[in-house]
């Protein structure tokens, strides 16, 4: 971690890589309006956008608004969505979502994370996301991606829960970067700074990163945030989000040379996300 009085230097670095790397960075699941990134993000806990986008189109044209699926029951939607992870779970805490949506928000997605996250399924995470992508309100949703990164990188320092890294990015990202920053962090942590194996050899960030400074043989074992902070992994439950979140690499690699590597990785990421 840089001195407190580099921080903001070492967010302005690391912010305007991925700026240069990766400039359309967003959200890899499918959705149209409001209501199906709120169905799509309840249903990606535990589970991978990959699987969610293989569901939600059959799901969402049984129930294409809220006052179909609140018309409809546990079972049914079970039916639609059983190949992803906690189907029973998310078949009512959907059912839930969708009730409360006709009931107390006249069949509208609401725009503040308070009344987000009073719908069954939202936690925290959810509710940032709904608010930074669909409303492009300044919130920052901390997953287990952007939890690992942004403490491998040194954006946060110490913080055990996702609320507390959430803090600590809100303080330093410029409001108008935090949408952004959030998809950028979770992508990095999706194809390069993978949770047990990140690929550091590969990485653009490497001379940034006191993770890597630390740990430049890539031993696993470490703590994410290279000072040895506790880190627990996400909670089983899929529903309580908000509960805490809990090889080799060379350095004589030349930096451009990981610098295109990483390139090479998100642009990739940039190209699914335009399918
Ligand atoms: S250098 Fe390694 S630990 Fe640091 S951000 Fe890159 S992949 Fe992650």
């Amino acid at each position: 971690m840089p001195e407190k009085k580099n921080i903001d230097k070492h967010y302005r670095q690391i912010l305007d890589w991925f700026a240069e790397n990766n400039p359309f960075a967003k959200s890899e699941l499918h959705y149209k309006n409001a209501y199906e990134l709120l169905v799509a993000v309840i249903l990606s806990a535990q589970c991978t956008d990959k699987r969610v986008n293989m569901v939600t189109p059959a799901l969402l044209a049984r129930f294409p608004d809220p006052l179909s699926m609140s018309r409809s029951d546990q079972a049914e939607i079970y039916s639609y969505i059983k190949s992803i992870s906690y189907p029973n779970n998310k078949a009512a805490h959907l059912l839930g979502m969708a009730r409360m949506l006709q009931s107390d928000f006249g069949g509208q997605v609401p725009d503040t994370v308070e009344d987000l996250m009073r719908l069954p399924g939202v936690g925290r995470k959810t509710a940032n996301v709904i608010a930074s992508v669909i409303f492009d309100k300044p919130a920052m949703a901390v997953d287990t991606h952007v939890f690992r990164v942004s403490a491998r990188l040194g954006l946060t320092q110490g913080a055990k829960t996702p609320l507390e890294a959430e803090k600590q990015l809100v303080a330093h990202i410029p409001e108008d970067m935090l949408g952004k920053a959030h998809h950028w962090l979770i992508l990095h942590g999706r194809y390069v700074c993978t949770a047990r194996k990140p690929h550091c050899g590969e990485c653009g960030l490497s001379e940034l990163c006191p993770y890597f400074k630390a740990n430049p043989d890539g031993d696993a074992s470490l703590p994410v945030d290279a000072k040895g902070t506790a880190f627990s992994r996400p909670s089983a439950s899929p529903e309580k989000e908000s509960a805490r979140m809990k090889k080799p690499v060379s350095r004589k690699e030349p930096v451009s040379l990981k610098k295109s590597v990483s390139s090479r990785k998100l642009a990739s990421a940039k190209g699914k996300q335009k399918k």
